[in-house]
């Protein structure tokens, strides 16, 4: 797909710069003097100006003016350019030069728009607890809980959310505690238990907490030294969503193949998100939006109108020749 997305923006170019060479041509033809040109009728055959028409014969080489026909400035001029052709490569031209500022002006602003976008977004993920390489989950070493992460924030997509919570929930033994962020602007959590009291508070969630919420959970670090090393993910997993919860399952995609035998690592195994209804990055429509298109289209017509009155004016007076000069 990448390959073809680039063989058409090279197909593209090529047919521009085709396109852009034919319209210049037609333009130059038909603005420029023919070489040759006559100041006056001349005879078709030698070229000789001619001063009068009455004898039928070129008074320099004797050509009969009905076959050898008299050359003009209009049709000299004529013959070199055309004027449809000219005025249609010049519409081309400013046509294929608005596309482009268009274009580019709309990409632009529809990415920085889409950057600083706020937005709704919640996310719903269960993670459960797996060593690398060690029997792919069905090795008895391997503890036995579940994470359940639930986010809801509001922010643009560019980082931290501006407000929402987190919760981020450990359960084993048909228990769970809970570490609740209820301003996930600030790091500050509250644990709570099955019963939903109070266990602990803190700022920054930190391994040694994930600790103490194992053991409110029946899950004893001292006997299973492994559930440090989850602890330690568990503490990464906050710290992430914490940070980018837009971009948070995306970001968080561990390659487990690259990890040491024996790592502890969570794995996703269920889960939905998705941005809030009306959260959509392309948003209302804003007037403002369309000053930029209105004031190109308005220059562009502005260049297209004054370089067809050149066209059409430098043409006149190619066939109307250099004005007499006076005499003195
Ligand atoms: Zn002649």
């Amino acid at each position: 797909m990448f390959i073809g997305m680039m063989i058409s923006v090279v197909l593209v170019m090529v047919a521009g710069l085709f396109a852009i060479g034919l319209a210049g041509n037609a333009i130059w033809r038909a603005v420029m003097p023919p070489s040759g040109l006559p100041r006056n009728a001349g005879c078709g055959s030698c070229g000789y100006e001619l001063t009068t028409l009455a004898a039928g014969r070129c008074s320099e080489c004797g050509a009969d003016l009905l076959k050898a026909g008299v050359t003009t400035r209009r049709n000299a001029v004529r013959l070199a350019g055309s004027l449809p052709a000219a005025l249609t490569g010049w519409t081309l031209l400013v046509m294929g030069a608005t596309l482009v500022v268009l274009y580019t002006v709309s990409i632009v602003t529809l990415t920085s728009s889409t950057r600083s976008m706020m937005n709704s977004y919640s996310a719903s993920y269960t993670y459960r607890p797996a060593l690398t390489g060690a029997g792919g989950g069905a090795s008895g070493s391997t503890p036995s809980f579940r994470v359940q992460l639930d986010l809801d924030v509001e922010g643009s997509r560019a980082g931290r959310p501006t407000s929402g919570e987190l919760m981020l929930g450990l359960s084993a033994n048909a228990s769970v505690a809970t570490f609740r962020f209820d301003d996930v602007s600030t790091d500050d959590w509250v644990l709570t238990d099955d019963a939903g009291a109070m266990v602990a508070t803190g700022t920054v969630l930190a391994s040694d907490d994930v600790l103490a919420a194992f053991r409110a959970v029946g899950l004893d670090p001292d006997t299973d030294a492994s559930l440090h090393g989850f602890a330690d993910r568990i503490e990464e997993l906050a710290a992430e969503a914490l940070q980018n919860p837009m971009r948070f399952s995306t970001s968080l995609m561990i390659v487990a193949t690259q990890l040491p035998a024996g790592t502890p690592r969570l794995d996703q195994v269920s889960g939905t998100s998705g941005f809030g209804a009306g959260a959509t990055p392309f948003g209302p429509m804003n007037p403002s939006d369309a000053i930029v298109p209105a004031v190109t289209l308005g220059v562009a017509g502005g260049i297209w109108v004054a370089g067809s009155v050149f066209i059409v004016r430098r043409r006149a007076r190619l066939i109307e020749g250099p004005r007499p000069t006076p005499s003195v």
